[in-house]
Parts: structure tokens; sequence; C-alpha cells
């Protein structure tokens, strides 16, 4: 084996295969990869092989779209068949609510160009005559389903690679993996050691161990599987291909394998494989069958589809594969170490391996993965992903993968596990919470502890009235929310002011002084939003979406300098409370001794002070868009401060809102929001952001790719619609219409109660971001009318926050 490449990826199967071509095809020829017995030997050998592009994440449907179209070109470069059989799918929908959300399915992939389409149960049995029409009410029909064969599509993709360059060893362990301080790796193996500029790795079934010899501990787990291969069947014979389907009320999903069917099941009662180590002599080998476990779902599956019953069963495959928590892949480089990269976790390795590919490669090559990846970054997880985390998630995606996932649902695994101080007291308010990164956080306040539960739908909810009533509180008097769920920064140091000014595009405030400021990456694109608050000449407190902290982090580290600045996470050590509302300021102002009036403390002020026998700090400044607070405290004075403001506030009408109200109330207010609205597809002139961008400073990260933005117009912007729903909202990624044709999409949606009015945020071209008419917005397969707003719909001119 040779002694030194530019990248090992360690493990061959289709994920380590795709990236290796990847990479040769973006131009890196010296790259090795390891595979410690045949290729295929993890869980690709034995998978079913289907593929499809539906995908919950419209970013990873894209990919898994790209993933297919991928077959021919490796077919093509490497002369190896990918068994490639395009058969079409269908969806079969057994209730209405399922049909409810196929029509969701189908309305999101026509801004993405996807063919899909809503059929009546009788089109469905003309195209799929297997299934008994009396179980079902409906199904879409996806054009682009099918099936390929694993082991050729990975020796496929490991031809053109080795076309291209690339080598491959086999049967070789990768042992151990040491750092140099160059952040190159010596990568150990029972064949000797290769010194490489970069790792990958790839190791699926084995990616745990593979990041434990690096010191981290990757959020997947694996889960037993099965299918099965029925016997031929009389009803095939002669007849085209059967079409793929999936069949939700049985949670399964079947298509033609040979002269049989195969039928595979995501079981309710789903059973985890190696719950923490791996085993390294697991190699191209099932584990035993359990047709027992997977018995309600069959007879179900020979109830919906009779002709499978008496086709007798040939075969059954039982095998792991590995699962992140939300089900979809981990990408990327870890924070905190160099020249490591993961590709791993990929439920759907022949819908998804060519994307995580090409997006691998992408980042490694030119430093960016060229596509808004988010939904499969592995820093989308922080350190609350422990083992047991993620055995209970991954337990909890796996029996939910045919389940339709409301808007309004809150998934009960592994809670509550994270809790702010308050918490009791906020549950004794009849809280309902969501899980925020494994933290609780209060969503809506019901008004008895019976009624404190969530109706999942896609319509407006058994909530709807009590959020009313929260806005209406900050409309009208002052509300109380909890606002622990945000990541914090401690930035500190000499430099602190040259370093946040050369990482943001707005400039650094005075002390005493907030400035919200996006973060562009290279390309100019957005990749955070924060709020800079000033405390010292050489000290920052920064907040931003907790979720994105590892993100953060990761790209805070890639830009620090040797010396002179120190960036600390410091989410859970400062929890928050805020008070909104035109009576905040006069409740506020009894309990401190620092002037609160707009003379002395305007808009965008930020100090330390005593707020009753509490030190935090005090921030002027407003998400809801009424005059507000936001307070910061060490989470010890937490329930001190929220009693205090609770006692005090009683006279003041004070009532506790949500993050609900809070969601509404920043769409009347067209604030944008991390992963909805700001997004590395979008550039900030695009997303109505450019106020917060200051070209007067000479240098910031993505400053000349912005200037070209701003010069160029941009192709998208951001617009608010009033929306003339019926009785449910848009909730994000609807189709936006225009005279008849898809133009954009909505990212985020509610019903505005201080408005009292339905409104959606949503991105259109540039072109027709001034037109007056014509525009609908798709909510659950109906068109409505939506009329462009030209500002906030909330206190347009902004003047309640800042008087
Ligand atoms: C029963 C079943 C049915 C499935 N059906 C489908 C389906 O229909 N469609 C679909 O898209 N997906 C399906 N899958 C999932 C699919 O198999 C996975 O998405 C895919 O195999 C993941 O590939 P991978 O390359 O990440 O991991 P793996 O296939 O596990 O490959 C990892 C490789 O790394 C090697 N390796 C690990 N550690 C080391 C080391 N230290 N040194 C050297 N080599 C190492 C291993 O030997 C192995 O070959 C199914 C899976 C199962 C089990």
């Amino acid at each position: 084996m040779r002694s030194h490449a530019k990248v090992v990826v360690i493990g061959g199967g289709v994920v380590g295969a795709s990236v290796l071509y990847h990479l040769t095809k973006a131009g890196w020829k010296d790259v090795l990869l390891i595979e410690r017995a045949e290729l295929t030997s993890g869980s690709t050998w034995h998978a079913a092989g289907g593929m499809h592009t539906v995908n919950g994440d419209p970013n990873v449907a894209k990919l898994q779209q790209y993933t297919i179209e991928l077959y021919k070109e490796i077919e093509r470069i490497s002369g190896q068949s990918c068994g490639v059989h395009i058969t079409g799918g269908i969806m079969l929908a057994g209730t209405r609510e399922r049909l409810d959300w196929l029509k969701m399915a189908k309305a999101r992939g026509r801004y993405l160009g996807m063919d899909l389409e809503i059929i009546s149960v009788d089109e469905a049995a003309k195209l799929f005559p297997l299934m008994d029409k009396r179980h079902f009410a409906g199904a879409m029909y996806d054009p682009i389903e099918g099936h390929v064969d694993p082991y050729g599509v990975t020796h496929a993709y490991a031809k053109s690679a080795q076309i291209g360059g690339a080598d491959i060893v086999r049967h070789t362990l990768v042992t151990d993996l040491k750092a140099r301080a160059d952040g190159s790796w010596d990568v150990i193996t029972d064949h000797g050691n290769v010194h490489a500029e970069h790792v990958v790795n790839a190791g699926g079934l084995w990616a745990r161990e593979v990041g434990r010899m690096v010191g981290i501990e990757l959020p997947i787990l694996a889960m037993e599987h099965q299918y099965l291969i029925t016997g031929d069947m009389p009803e095939l014979v002669g007849k085209k291909e059967q079409l793929h389907a999936i069949d939700f009320e049985g949670e399964i999903y079947i298509r033609q394998e040979r002269g049989g069917m195969l039928m595979g099941t995501y079981e309710r009662a789903g059973v985890p494989w190696s719950e923490v180590t791996t085993p390294w002599d697991f190699g191209q080998d099932l584990l035993p069958n359990d047709l027992e476990r997977i018995a309600p779902s069959l007879e179900v599956g020979f109830a919906h589809f009779p002709a499978l019953a008496g086709a007798g069963i040939k075969k059954v495959v039982n095998g792991p594969f590995t699962f992140a928590p939300d089900g979809n892949p981990l990408v990327g480089p870890i924070g905190g170490l160099k020249n490591f990269w993961v590709a791993c976790g990929v439920m759907a390795g022949f819908s998804q391996g060519g994307g995580v590919g090409l997006a691998l490669s992408r980042w490694m090559v030119d430093g960016d993965p060229g596509a808004d990846i988010w939904g499969m970054d592995v820093a989308r997880y922080g350190d609350w992903t422990t083992l047991a985390y993620t055995n209970a998630k991954v337990r909890e995606n796996y029996s939910r993968r045919f389940s339709i996932r409301f808007p309004n649902e809150e998934l009960p695994a592994a809670r509550p596990l994270r809790t702010t101080p308050i918490y009791e007291k906020l549950q004794a308010e009849h809280a309902v919470f969501g899980d925020y990164c494994g933290l609780e956080h209060p969503l809506w306040f019901a008004p008895s502890a019976r009624e404190a539960e969530d109706l999942i739908s896609f319509r407006r909810s058994n909530a709807h009235p009590h959020v009313a009533a929260e806005c209406k509180a900050v409309q009208n008097s002052v509300g109380l929310l909890e606002i622990s769920n945000y990541g914090k920064f401690d930035v500190r140091g000499p430099r602190t002011e040259d370093w946040l000014s050369h990482m943001m595009a707005n400039r650094v405030p005075a002390v005493g002084r907030i400035a919200l400021t996006p973060m562009l990456n290279e390309r100019g694109k957005l990749i955070g939003d924060f709020t800079m608050c000033r405390v010292a000449a050489d000290h920052v407190f920064l907040v931003g979406t907790y979720a994105a902290e590892t993100y953060y982090m990761r790209w805070f580290e890639r830009h620090m300098p040797a010396s002179g600045v120190a960036v600390r996470p410091c989410a859970m050590e400062y929890v928050g409370l805020s008070v909104a509302g035109p009576h905040s300021r006069a409740l506020l102002q009894t309990l401190v001794r620092d002037d609160l009036s707009t003379a002395a403390f305007p808009f965008m002020s930020f100090r330390r002070m005593e707020i009753g026998m509490v030190p935090g700090y005090v921030g002027r400044v407003s998400f809801t868009g009424d005059l507000g607070f936001e307070i910061w405290v060490t989470a010890d004075y937490q329930r001190a401060l929220y009693d205090l403001l609770v006692k005090t506030g009683r006279e003041y009408g004070l009532e506790l809102f949500g993050g609900r109200a809070l969601n509404a109330m920043r769409i009347e207010k067209s604030f944008g929001s991390w992963a909805r609205e700001y997004r590395p597809i979008y550039g900030p002139f695009e997303a109505g952001l450019d106020r917060f961008v200051d070209f007067k400073k000479d240098e910031f990260i993505g400053r000349s790719a912005a200037a070209e933005e701003k010069d160029g117009g941009g192709a998208l912007r951001l617009v608010t619609f009033k929306v003339d729903a019926t009785d449910a909202d848009a909730i994000g990624d609807e189709p936006i219409w225009h005279d008849g044709k898809t133009v954009g999409w909505v990212t985020s949606g509610a019903f505005g109660h201080r408005v009292n009015h339905s409104l959606a945020l949503g991105y259109v071209p540039a072109a027709l971001a001034k037109a007056d008419a014509g525009f609908e917005i798709e909510i659950i397969g109906e068109r409505h009318k939506a009329h462009r707003l030209t500002g906030a719909a909330f206190d347009t001119s902004g003047k309640r926050m800042r008087d």
C-alpha cells in the first residue's frame, strides 16, 4: 500500500465509493479508499436498492434527484451496469390526513421541478393492480422512482473513481487515526500506515467506531431492517414491471423482484443493532429473521395486496443500517478537528449517496458544499446527542418512517431531557412545550392542565385561540417569554472588534449598543444572523440560533486568529426572559435603577443592570415588533428573575406567551429567522437584509460577492404576503404562484393575530417582487389569493418598538 495520499476515504460502501468518485471528478486524483473487506461489506450489500426523490427537506430532495440522474454517468464511465429500473412509484393514502400530506408533498415538489401527481384510487389501481382499492383514499404518482443493484452501483462508482485516478485498497482495516500538528493524519492500518492530508469517515455501520478513533461520538445507530421476497406470482407473468408502492397505513414498501414481489417494513417496534459497539467481524452477514416482529405489518400488507398473501415467502432479509436522530445523513467537517470529514448516517444510500458525495467533495475541494445542505450537515447536532439520546430518537424516527409528521406535532422520545430552572413553574402555568436541541421550551400556554395538549392537525389547531390571546396581551399590555433557547457566544479579547468586523457584514456597535448582522460566506450567501451586543471595548455578547451553535463554532474556529480574541459558546450558561408590549417598560422600570426612557436607553441599547437583586444584561430589542426588553442572566438567577417579573407584572396585565405567538408576531413584522428565510442559498439583498451590510467597512468575509449582488440586484426577493386562507395557514415550503405559474416558495407562515390575517413570507424572482396582483399560495392542495405587502403587516413604520 502507498504511504501517502491527499485523501484517505475509510469505507467502501456506496457512500465511500461515491465520495471517492466525486473527489476525482472535482480534480483531486491522489485519493485512496481503504476497505476492510470487499466493497459493499457493510449495510450496502443487502439493501433493497429502492430509490425515490421525495424528502421532507427540499434541499435534500434536490440531492436525491441528482443521485438518481447520476447513474447514467457512472455507467457510461465505468461500463458497469447499475441495474437501474425506473418503474415509477405510487404512495398510497389510506386516510384524508395522509392525502393532505401527499398534496403538500406534491406542492413542495412543484417548485423543485418534480413531476408528482395526485391521482384517484381508481387511477392508482389501474397503475398498480395488486392493490385492494377498498383500503385507500387516493395516491400520489412519481414517475422517477425505481430500484438499482447495490453491488452494481457501488462498483460503478468505484471503477469510475479508479478511471479518474483513485486507488482502492481492500482487505485492510483502519485501526487508528493520529493527528499531526500540521492538521494531517497518520492512518494506521493492519497493513501499514498512510500519511494523508485529509481523512473521510465513510465507515457506515462502523462510522461510530471510526469517529471514536478521533475522540468524537457521532449520533448514529443501526437498526435491524427486514424485507421479504415472495415466490413467483402468476399475476405478474407477461406484465410490465410493477411500480414501487408505499402503503403508509401498513408501513410497507413493495416492488417487483424478478417474478415475485419484495415487501419491506419499518415496524413500530423496531430493534436497534449493536447499540454501543459494532463488531468488526460482522461482514456480508445477515441477522436472524424475526417475522413475528413484522407480523402486524405483513397482515395489513396481505390484506391491502391480497395476491401477495398466496404467493408464499421465498426469502427473508434482515440487515442493519444506520440512522441519525432525524433520519438525514451526517456530512461535513468536524469542528475542532482539522481535515477530518464525515459522510455517514446515510439511511437511503441509493437515493442520497450521489448527493452526499457531491456535497462533500465540493466542500473539501472548494471550501464550500456548493448547495444548501443544512438538513444533512453534521453540525446540526451538538453535545446533547448522547448515546442514549440518539438511541431513543433513532428508534422513534425508524418507527415513524411512514408516519405523518404534522406541522404542530412535537415528538415524545427522549423528553424531557434538558430543562431550564423555571421549567416546573411554566409547567404549572399549563405550558405546552416543544423540544429544541433536546431543550424544553414553551410553545403556548393553555388555560388548564386538561387543555394543555396540541391536537395535531394540518389546519389551525386547538392552540389557535390561546396563541391569539397571547399575541393580544403583547399588543395591549405586556407579555413574558422565556428566551433561553437562543445560542449565545461570549467574544472577548483586544482583537474582538477587528475579528467580528471581519466575520460579520454589519459594523460592530459602540459599547452599550446592539447591532443586527448577517454573517456571509465567501460566496456572499447567508450563513447566520446575529445580534451583536457590545458589553465593553473588548467584549461582545453574541446572540444567534442555538441549533446552529456547532455550525457557527466550526466557522469561527476556521477564521480564528492565533491570538487576541476568544469565542466561548455559553447558551446554557445564560438563560433568558423577555418582556414585550406597551407596558413592558413601566414594569421593568420599577425593578431597575437605570433610566429606561427612550432618551436614556434607546432602541438597540444594551447594558449590565440589576433587576431587583438579579444581575443581568438588559437589551432593548424586539423580535415581537413591540416595545420590548431581553434580559440575560446566569441560570442560577432565572427563578428569582421570573418570580420577580411575574409578581410585579400582575398590576401591568402581564401574561405568559410562547414560541408560537413569537413566530406569528415576527412574521407580522417580516422578521426572518435562520433555516427559514436565512439560508446559504440566499444573499443579504435577496433576504431584505441590505441595511445590515456595511460597505463602508473595507473588508469582511463575503464583501465582494455581496457587492456584486447589490450591483446586480440578486435573483430573488423575500416578500411578505397577506393570504386569503380559510382554516389552514402556510407553514413553509408551499409553492407561490403568479399568473398560473409556480414562481417561488414560502419560507414561513402563520396567522397574524394582531392584524387578524393569515400571512406568509417567501421568495419570488426579483423581477416579480413588485408585482401588485396575480399571486396565489397553495396550502394543502388549494390555491389561495395572496396579496403582496409593501412592508411589514404590523406597525410598518416600526414606531412601537422604537418609541
Ligand atoms: C435490509 C436493508 C434494506 C435496505 N434498503 C434500502 C433501499 O431500498 N434503498 C436505499 O437507498 N437504501 C437501503 N438500505 C440502506 C443502505 O444500505 C444504506 O443507506 C447504505 O448501505 C449506506 O452505505 P454506507 O457506504 O454509508 O455504509 P456501509 O455499506 O456500511 O459501508 C461501510 C463500509 O466501510 C467499511 N469500513 C468501516 N470501517 C472500516 C475501517 N475501520 N477500515 C476499513 N473499512 C472500514 C466497511 O467494511 C463497509 O464496507 C437498506 C439497508 C438494509 C440493511
